[in-house]
């Protein structure tokens, strides 16, 4: 006999028992052992887990990447490979250092210098850590098998130390330099930023800056305009720059003649509107062209204050000629050096104005602008001051916006290995598609050399000591403790900053022995960090270097969208410069989870549902499920809505929780339980295990490609089949106690859970254990066709028959016609006719219908027809889309030896279809798939309504009986008081209605007021 089951299963209570049992039994662990290795780990998928921050609390993303993380493993464990799974910390960097600076209420380098640098790491060190349990229990709880004892952290000394190797090993490829290069810079955080932390969610933002144009006075003695939106630049003018092939027009008005772009003129009138242009000039008129400096802090700067030539120059906004400070911005930096022009940058670590500019210094330069614009309006150079509105970059940490510095950095030299990169990303498998030459390719293009340095504390330390006395240079790089242990005389057993910097030692170069060797302050950017993870985690190559030999690259990762601009992008970049390899052979990118009203999930604005509550309501597999089915998984966002796990609940979890529940009650009413069977003979038996094998195939199929959310539609597909087809169609031999029905649907659903297990692994764990008693689920091997029954010919067959079950009752409902009520005839034309006979009985019971019309004869009832699909024709077609639509629409177009022409032009398959389209008269509709046309006839005669009625009662009746808390098979004794209609009804179809409610005696009279239905239980089975 089967355990007893709940009609109405409490599944959170179900969901923490299936936990506590995999906690007792070592499920997760038994799974990995009870699959080999193989030679070299041949057997095994490598799952590379990407390591979150444990500075705050997981939010429906990371569950949304968890559930990922566990699908395919849970799978591929089915598969008979052996899945290692470990957990992984990301510990260092700037969100672990800003959220330690507001925990301390200190905040910048002299306070933290002040409060001590050791203590202030230690703060950061367990702030980072500090929810690690609550990430444990809701992993935990959302049933993901994943090894948190074994974890790594970035902050390991032995992670560390294969980070000091990388980074040594990229210093000897020659693809590490330091460049005084312009960056986005944080003056809040005190650090430059990669463009990697530029490129990030939400870091531009709208933000109102003066915009304000200036005119410099040529030497020729022309007053030239230029237009910038950060004032504060100006008094570190070194250059103006031109497009070459750009026209320039030379205004007159008042004697002063003036420059700008012809095209800007509209923009300038009620400045210029008076003037009268007099000439007309290319950019490259204008090159070389000397100028008198708007001030003169750098006057004497060699080569400076020339017109330069620059192709970036545009006329969309401005005035066609830019002004250059190559201190702040990249391209005004490189095309100021190629023309001689040093870099200089008078602004310091907090962004503030230094000596050089004496007017101002120490003013920060956001703060200077009113007061430099004001200096422009006095000096009568200040031609016109708007306010700009424009979307602008701002930390992604603190939020403060950036400024753009040229500043001392430490970088890998990507540039170099750029082509390669491109290469490498053609091996790789991205789920979906689309990203491999999209999003993840158009940014490897473009890829630039990589700011790995930050001027912080928290962090792996840059592995290089330099000489203090630049007349005894020297350098030293170091790429291991043994290294370091080595030439300065200590154990070595913590890389962080302070101790680090405590080694110093003379620099050997010296024989005065004066001069030292200190390690410079910066620390590695964070994603140096999680970019070295498969090495690192394993301290490769201190360790483990045969292991990681054969475990790379890893088999499979997931994060969301945006790392390919992060950790895809940083694993990419050090795998192919350290190991010429990609790190990773498929990579699942999801969508971004949104809250219930589309904007970003907001804790303020209680946006979206919360998920320990919906774990405590609905249950985790719920969950899981709804997102693994959404279209997030194919890239799009997706809003998050409790509606939508309760309709999970109410769809997916208790269809199939109630096709194990019926099983169980019907096997146990007729003291029996069902086998593992597939001879059985029953057509709809056979048609269920031919569906089953037909779903095996396809989910294989989608989870191989790791399309989870095509595997839940197959899975809720043939959901149901079983339930709303076979299940509802085989009652009476249920009811019966049919061995065979019973066999199939225990079959169906043992093989079933099978196949649902990675997607719902804890409801999927309830039910298998139920019917087989045997251990868990997830030790199975995963299902395969081979050993269930096929035949096409049924399967087409009794498809065509659903589809036209289906459509026949959809008519019904649009005609207003109750299911209940018997109806005369359908008719059913369709091209497979042999294969649909055997089943008209089905379609005759299903749609109650007297009798069924089968024919072959389609073109009596309807014609093939042309359809276009515009979205498919724009893009090709362009300009031509409307002539070609209006060309079918007056019907010229023709069908050739399968080439379909419409006005002249050839179409390509995808752009059109052919589509059955009825033209009977009255109730009729035509199948997918041009599986042919229904026609319904709809004439309910006095004779049919009298049935009609009868049914509703005997509908009414089994609910007294379900209300009276009867057993199935009770037989009752029926008392009647009831309308003349449905007296009349009932006297003509007394013995249907009494046989079917197992009523073995019947009184009825004609009801005064309202209707009664009693039923009263005679005898019991
Ligand atoms: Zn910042």
């Amino acid at each position: 006999m089967y355990p007893p089951v709940s009609s109405q299963p409490n599944l959170p209570a179900l969901e923490n028992e299936v936990l506590a049992r995999w906690a007792r039994e070592h499920s997760f662990q038994q799974s990995i052992d009870m699959r080999d290795a193989g030679t070299d780990g041949s057997n095994e998928f490598v799952f590379y887990d990407g390591p979150p921050f444990a500075n705050g609390l997981p939010h429906y993303g990371h569950l949304l990447t968890g559930y990922v993380k566990d699908a395919i493993p849970r799978y591929q464990t089915m598969r008979g490979r052996r899945v290692e799974r470990r957990f992984g910390w990301d510990c260092h960097g700037l969100p672990a250092e800003v959220q330690a600076e507001k925990e301390l209420g200190i905040s910048g380098h002299p306070e933290i210098s002040a409060f001590g640098v050791d203590k202030f790491n230690d703060a950061c060190r367990s702030s980072v850590l500090q929810f690690t349990e609550e990430w444990r229990d809701y992993v935990t709880r959302q049933a993901r098998w994943v090894d948190f004892d074994n974890d790594y952290k970035t902050l390991d000394l032995d992670y560390m130390e294969s980070v000091m190797w990388a980074f040594k090993t990229l210093w000897d490829k020659g693809l590490i330099y330091e460049g005084f290069r312009v960056l986005a810079y944080c003056w809040r955080c005190e650090t430059p930023l990669s463009n990697t932390e530029t490129r990030m969610d939400d870091v531009y933002r709208d933000r109102q800056d003066p915009a304000v144009t200036v005119w410099f006075e040529l030497e020729t003695g022309e007053r030239i305009l230029a237009w910038t939106t950060t004032p504060w630049t100006l008094p570190s003018n070194l250059a103006l720059a031109v497009g070459p092939d750009i026209d320039y027009a030379v205004l007159e008005v008042d004697g002063e003649r003036w420059i700008i772009a012809e095209s800007r003129l509209g923009a300038y009138e009620a400045q210029l509107g008076e003037a009268v242009q007099v000439g007309s000039l290319k950019g490259s008129d204008l090159v070389g062209r000397r100028y008198s400096p708007l001030f003169d802090y750098f006057a004497e700067m060699p080569n400076a204050f020339q017109v330069l030539s620059a192709d970036f120059v545009s006329t969309e906004d401005g005035t066609g000629i830019v002004h250059m400070a190559p201190g702040f911005g990249e391209e005004d930096q490189n095309a100021c050096n190629a023309a001689g022009i040093d870099t200089v940058c008078p602004m310091d670590e907090h962004g503030q104005y230094t000596a050089e500019i004496s007017d101002w210094v120490g003013q920060h330069v956001f703060d200077a602008n009113p007061l430099i614009i004001r200096s422009l309006k006095d000096s009568g150079r200040l031609v016109r001051h708007d306010s700009y509105m424009h979307s602008y970059p701002h930390c992604w940490r603190c939020a403060e916006p950036l400024v753009y510095r040229a500043i001392s950095s430490w970088f890998v030299k990507v540039t170099d290995v750029k082509d390669r990169m491109v290469e490498l990303n053609q091996q790789i498998n991205w789920v979906p598609s689309h990203v491999k030459d999209g999003s993840f390719g158009k940014w490897l293009e473009n890829a630039r050399d990589w700011s790995i340095s930050r001027n912080r504390f928290w962090g792996s330390p840059i592995p290089v000591w330099v000489s203090d006395n630049p007349d005894f240079p020297r350098i030293d790089v170091y790429g291991s403790v043994a290294e370091l242990e080595a030439d300065f005389g200590i154990r070595v057993a913590d890389l962080h900053r302070p101790v680090i910097d405590e080694l110093v030692r003379p620099n050997p170069d010296d024989p005065s022995g004066t001069s030292m060797m200190r390690r410079v302050p910066e620390v590695l950017d964070c994603w140096f960090e999680s970019g070295s993870m498969p090495f690192a985690q394993v301290h490769y190559p201190f360790e483990n270097a045969e292991w990681f030999e054969h475990h790379y690259p890893g088999d499979f990762i997931v994060e969301y969208l945006g790392q390919t601009r992060g950790w895809f992008y940083t694993m990419h970049v050090l795998a192919t410069a350290l190991f010429d390899r990609p790190a990773f052979s498929n990579c699942v990118s999801h969508g971004i989870v949104l809250g219930d009203d589309g904007a970003k999930m907001s804790k303020s604005l209680n946006n979206y549902p919360d998920p320990n509550q919906m774990f405590e309501v609905y249950g985790s597999d719920a969950m899981r499920w709804y997102l693994l089915s959404s279209p997030i998984l194919r890239g799009s966002d997706f809003s998050v809505t409790e509606t939508g796990m309760r309709d999970t609940v109410r769809q997916v979890v208790l269809p199939l929780w109630n096709a194990y529940y019926f099983l169980t009650l019907y096997a146990g009413a007729a003291g029996t339980t069902g086998s593992f069977r597939t001879d059985q003979e029953d057509v709809l038996d056979r048609y269920l295990l031919g569906e089953l094998a037909e779903l095996i195939d396809a989910v294989t199929e989608s989870m191989d490609a790791y399309d989870l959310y095509g595997a839940c539609e197959q899975v809720q597909g043939f959901l149901d089949t079983l339930t709303n087809w076979f299940i509802r169609r085989s009652r009476d031999r249920f009811w019966e106690g049919d061995q065979d029905a019973i066999d199939t649907l225990h079959t169906a659903l043992v093989l079933f859970t099978r196949v649902a297990a990675p997607l719902l692994p804890m409801v999927a764990e309830q039910v298998h254990s139920g019917l087989t008693g045997e251990g868990s689920v997830h030790h199975q091997d995963w299902p395969s066709s081979e050993d269930l029954p096929r035949d096409p010919e049924l399967a087409i067959g009794m498809r065509r028959v659903r589809d036209a079950c289906s459509t026949l009752l959809s008519l019904r409902k649009s005609e207003g016609l109750r299911v209940r009520l018997p109806l005369a005839s359908a008719t059913l034309a369709t091209p497979d006719v042999a294969l649909v006979q055997p089943h008209i009985d089905i379609l005759r019971d299903e749609v109650n219908v007297k009798s069924v019309d089968l024919t072959d004869r389609v073109a009596d009832h309807g014609t093939e027809e042309l359809v276009l699909l515009p979205k498919a024709l724009g893009p090709r077609l362009g300009g031509d889309t409307q002539k070609v639509i209006g060309a079918h629409k007056a019907g010229d177009w023709s069908f050739d030896d399968g080439v379909v022409t419409v006005g002249g032009i050839d179409l390509v398959e995808g752009e059109f279809e052919f589509r059955l389209v009825s033209d009977a008269e009255g109730a009729a509709a035509t199948l997918p798939g041009k599986g042919g046309i229904v026609v319904l006839d709809t004439v309910v005669t006095s004779e049919l309504e009298r049935e009609g009625v009868a049914r509703d009662l005997i509908r009414r009746i089994q609910t007294a009986r379900r209300e009276a808390e009867l057993d199935v098979s009770d037989r009752i004794s029926l008392s009647l008081e009831i309308s003349e209609v449905v007296a009349d009804a009932f006297t003509a179809h007394q013995t249907m209605v009494e046989s079917e409610t197992l009523a073995v005696e019947s009184s009825m009279k004609i009801a005064g007021g309202d209707e009664v239905i009693h039923v009263v239980a005679t005898e019991r089975r």
